[in-house]
């Protein structure tokens, strides 16, 4: 959903900017927000939001209408997320690359469209995101039209000038208004803003230069990557009408959490349960890394809470891949809540060796037995252990 937050605010100026000024808010804030390079939670958000407000704000029309109507005005924009639906980052390209030249001679500019950009969804093994992969990717897009090349025309003709803009693409109309002459630029009706125009239509793809087909794509996926990441394929998405550039294709990576580890960026979590005897004697556990099962020394005497530190055991950093985070071992003590006789003959003997008062109450002052385990840090051991057998 995207938000409903006032355009300007968006791109923090004011009503009275001017196209510069416009431009540069933009450029500052798709740098700071652009997923390929902020990774931060709703990073995507912020930057499809400020997106949004460029593309209203940097074309006269939409943002005049914009200031008369608000929203209603200029409709809304698309960007669902849905294949196929993620349009309307043309000009943030444009912005990155070709920005300067292209805003500061404005006018005579072809608008020549650009094809949409795509977006798939593909699905990680907790390892393969660990790793990095190789993944194939199959989807069905537009893509240049053979038989004409691009172009649109039939073979063997050419699209020709458009003669009612002399191939400027453009039309001018001049309006007298109370503050002067005002020049109002749209795109030619007749070429569509194109500057040329296809007489014999290419049969294959009706003229349009680009005809849906099955594409396959490899996909190389950086170790360290992360459940939500996006990977940018230039060039890789729908191909332009008519010779249009094409537009950009977006991974978006969805990487399925490991059954006992839990993820957090580089580091990883793992949450070891241990015996009373064991986090009283000391023992040696195996602990599930990404490497596989590694044995793991418990101290004698190791409190619940206590965190051991495998380090270089999590996860690679994106882009430093020789750099790997660590597994950080919970350490928590399990106090049995069943005990054999044999047992709680032995633990009563322990109780009666450590001096500990085993005479309560029949009825458990403490009902429901589970209480957060860090409110109850300052207990100690063997008083967990009377809980439960009383
Ligand atoms: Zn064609
Ligand atoms: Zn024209």
């Amino acid at each position: 959903m995207a938000t409903q937050r006032d355009y300007y605010e968006v791109l923090g100026i004011p009503r009275s900017a001017d196209d510069s000024e416009i431009k540069r808010a933009f450029r500052r804030l798709a740098q700071q927000w652009h997923p390929d390079v902020n990774t931060e939670h709703g990073a995507d958000e912020r930057f499809k939001e400020v997106n949004e407000a460029y593309q209203i704000l940097s074309d006269p029309q939409r943002r005049q209408a914009y200031d008369m109507f608000g929203r209603a005005g200029v409709g809304g924009l698309g960007g669902d997320g849905q294949f196929g639906g993620f349009q309307g980052f043309g000009d943030l390209f444009d912005a990155f690359f070709g920005g300067a030249a292209a805003g500061a001679t404005g006018s005579r500019r072809q608008r020549q469209p650009s094809g949409s950009d795509l977006r798939y969804d593909l699905r990680l093994t907790f390892d393969e995101a660990i790793r990095g992969a190789e993944k194939e990717i199959e989807f069905s897009a537009f893509a240049r039209c053979e038989t004409c090349t691009g172009s649109g025309a039939a073979p063997g003709t050419e699209p020709i000038t458009c003669p009612q803009c002399h191939g400027t693409g453009e039309q001018r109309q001049i309006r007298s208004t109370m503050l002067g002459q005002m020049v109002n630029v749209t795109a030619c009706p007749r070429c569509r803003g194109q500057g040329r125009i296809v007489e014999s239509l290419c049969e294959t793809c009706r003229g349009d230069g680009r005809v849906e087909r099955k594409r396959t794509i490899r996909v190389t996926i950086p170790a360290g990557i992360d459940d939500g990441h996006q990977i940018r394929l230039s060039g890789e998405g729908e191909a332009g009408p008519r010779g249009g550039p094409p537009g950009n294709l977006y991974v978006v990576v969805h990487a399925t959490p490991h059954p006992e580890l839990r993820r957090e960026d580089t580091e990883l979590y793992y949450e070891l349960m241990v015996s009373i005897a064991q986090a009283s004697l000391g023992a040696r556990v195996m602990v599930p890394t990404p490497d596989g099962a590694e044995p793991v020394e418990i101290k004698p005497g190791t409190q619940p809470g206590t965190e051991i530190r495998l380090r270089g055991r999590g996860v690679p950093h994106l882009r430093r891949t020789s750099i790997r985070g660590d597994l950080h071992v919970l350490v928590d003590v399990k106090v049995p809540s069943r005990l054999s006789a044999r047992q709680r003959e032995l633990l009563e003997e322990f109780a009666v060796e450590s001096g500990d008062q085993l005479d309560l109450p029949a009825e458990d002052p403490d009902p429901g037995g589970g209480t957060n385990r860090r409110g109850r840090r300052q207990k100690g051991l063997f008083d967990k252990v009377k809980d439960a057998i009383s």
